[in-house]
C-alpha cells in the first residue's frame, strides 16, 4: 500500500472555493493510486475565533474545556471537506482524534504526541481511499480532549506520516515553499528546493514561519520526507530531508530574522560563581526563555550580563531580575525592546570558516551595529537595532549570493 499524508492549512480550506481546490490536489494523488490521509486544519481565523470566546465566557478559561471548545474548528473542517470527497464517489471519511486514535499528555494546550494506534489507522485505509483527518487535537489516555499548540496540524500530520511510514508529507499552504530569507523583505528571495531539517529547524524558530517547530523536530527524529508546497498553484515546493553531502556545497543556505526580542543588559555585576544561576534560575522558574546571553570579561570584580528574552516577556523578566537587584546592591538593570535578531543559517558552515568574518563586514558597510553575537555549528546570530533589520537581511542575502543559483557560485 503506498501511503501519503497531505496536510491543508487553514487558509486553504477557508471557504467551500478554497476546498474545491485542495479536493483536485486530493484527487489527483488518489489517481496516482496512492492511499491517502488528508489532515486539515480548522478554516482561516476559528481558532483565534473559538479562543477569543473562551475568553469573553471566563477570564481564567479551564484549560481542558478550551481545548474541547478550539478543538471543534478542525471537525467542522473535516466534516466538510468529506462531504466534497463522498459527492466525486470517493470512499472516504472523517476522523476525530478519539477515533484515531491519536493519544497525548494532559498537557492542556500544548500536548505531545505519545502513541498512534497505526493498525488501526492501517485497516482503515483497507476499507477507505481517503481518511480525513483532524489536526491539531489528540485525547488522553483519560479520555479528554487535548490540543497540541498553535499551527499544531504541522506536526499531526508529520506524526501521522511517520507511524504509516508514509512515502511523504506534503504540507499545502498559502506559500509555495521555503524561501531563502523572507520575499515580503527581499524581492531576490529565491525558494529552495531542499533544505534539511537542522537548516528548517533554525529558519522555524528565527522567524520563518512557515512550519510549526515541533512538526520540524519529529520529521527529523523519524526522518519522513517532508514537502512544502502551494494549495493554489502546481508548482513543486520545498523538500525537507535528511542532510547529505550535496548540501555542504552550499555555504549558507537562508537568512532569517525575528523581531520578537527585547534586551535586558545588567551592569555590575558581582563576578563570581553562582549570580548567573541566580539569575538564570528565577527567570526559568518564571517560565522565562531566554535566547542569546553574553557575558563581559570582568574588571574589579564586576561583569556585565545581556540576555534577549522574547517582547511579550520583557515585563515579566524584568520583574524577576527587579527581585535580583534587590539582593544584589549596585546593579544596574538596562532594556531596550527595539532589536532584532538576524541570523545566517546553513550546514556548509560546518566545514568553512569566514562567514562570521564576511557577515560583520557586510553589516559593518551599511554601519550597522552588532550588539551581541551568537554562533553555533550552522548559524550566526547577530542582534542589531530593529531599524535595521529590513536593511540587514537584504545586504546579508546579496553578500553571501543568495539570489543566484546555489551552485553556480
Ligand atoms: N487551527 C490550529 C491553529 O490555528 C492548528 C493549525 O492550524 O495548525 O493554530
Ligand atoms: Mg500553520
Amino acid at each position: 500500500m503506498r501511503i501519503l499524508v497531505q496536510k491543508f492549512g487553514g487558509t486553504s480550506v477557508k471557504d467551500l472555493a478554497c476546498m474545491r481546490e485542495v479536493l483536485k490536489k486530493v484527487l489527483r494523488e488518489c489517481e496516482r493510486g496512492y492511499k491517502l490521509v488528508v489532515v486539515l486544519s480548522a478554516r482561516a481565523g476559528e481558532t483565534n475565533r473559538l479562543l477569543a470566546l473562551a475568553q469573553e465566557w471566563s477570564a481564567t478559561p479551564d484549560p481542558a474545556e478550551c481545548d474541547s471548545l478550539v478543538s471543534t474548528g478542525e471537525q467542522v473542517s473535516t466534516a466538510l471537506f468529506t462531504m466534497l470527497l463522498k459527492d466525486c464517489g470517493v470512499r472516504a471519511r472523517s476522523l476525530l482524534a478519539f477515533q484515531a486514535p491519536i493519544i497525548t499528555d494532559e498537557v492542556y494546550g500544548k500536548a505531545r504526541i505519545s502513541t498512534f494506534d497505526q493498525k488501526r489507522l492501517l485497516d482503515m485505509l483497507q476499507e477507505y481511499d481517503v481518511l480525513v483527518m483532524a489536526g491539531f487535537q489528540g485525547i488522553t489516555r483519560d479520555e479528554r480532549i487535548t490540543t497540541l499548540g498553535r499551527g499544531g496540524s504541522d506536526t499531526s500530520a508529520v506524526a501521522v506520516a511517520a507511524a504509516l511510514s508514509a512515502e511523504r508529507c506534503d504540507i499545502y499552504t498559502d506559500v509555495d515553499g521555503v524561501y531563502t530569507t523572507d520575499p515580503n523583505l527581499c524581492s531576490d528571495a529565491r525558494k529552495l528546493e531542499r533544505i534539511s531539517y537542522d537548516e528548517m529547524l533554525e529558519m522555524a524558530s528565527m522567524g520563518a514561519k512557515v512550519l510549526e517547530i515541533r512538526s520540524v523536530e519529529f520529521a527529523k527524529k523519524y526522518s519522513v520526507p517532508v514537502q512544502v508546497r502551494s494549495t493554489f498553484t502546481d508548482a513543486a515546493g520545498t523538500m525537507l530531508t535528511k542532510e547529505d553531502k550535496t548540501m555542504e556545497h552550499v555555504l549558507v543556505s537562508g537568512i532569517a530574522y525575528d523581531k520578537d526580542q527585547a534586551r535586558i543588559t545588567l551592569r555590575s555585576v558581582p563576578d563570581k560563581p553562582g549570580v548567573a544561576a541566580g539569575i538564570f534560575g528565577p527567570l526559568s522558574a518564571a517560565g522565562v526563555t531566554v535566547d542569546m546571553i553574553i557575558q563581559n570579561s570582568s574588571q574589579e570584580g564586576l561583569t556585565d550580563i545581556t540576555f534577549t528574552v522574547s517582547r511579550k516577556e520583557l515585563g515579566k523578566a524584568l520583574a524577576v531580575v527587579e527581585k535580583v537587584r534587590l539582593e544584589l546592591h549596585g546593579m544596574e538593570v538596562l532594556h531596550d525592546a527595539a532589536v532584532c535578531k538576524v541570523s545566517i543559517i546553513g550546514v556548509g558552515m560546518r566545514n568553512h570558516s569566514g562567514v562570521a568574518a564576511q557577515a560583520f563586514e557586510a553589516l559593518c558597510k551599511e554601519n550597522i551595529n552588532i550588539m551581541l553575537i551568537s554562533t553555533s555549528e550552522i548559524k550566526i546570530s547577530c542582534l542589531i537595532e530593529e531599524k535595521y533589520a529590513e536593511l540587514a537581511v537584504r545586504v546579508l542575502h546579496e553578500a553571501f549570493g543568495l539570489s543566484k543559483s546555489p551552485l553556480s557560485a
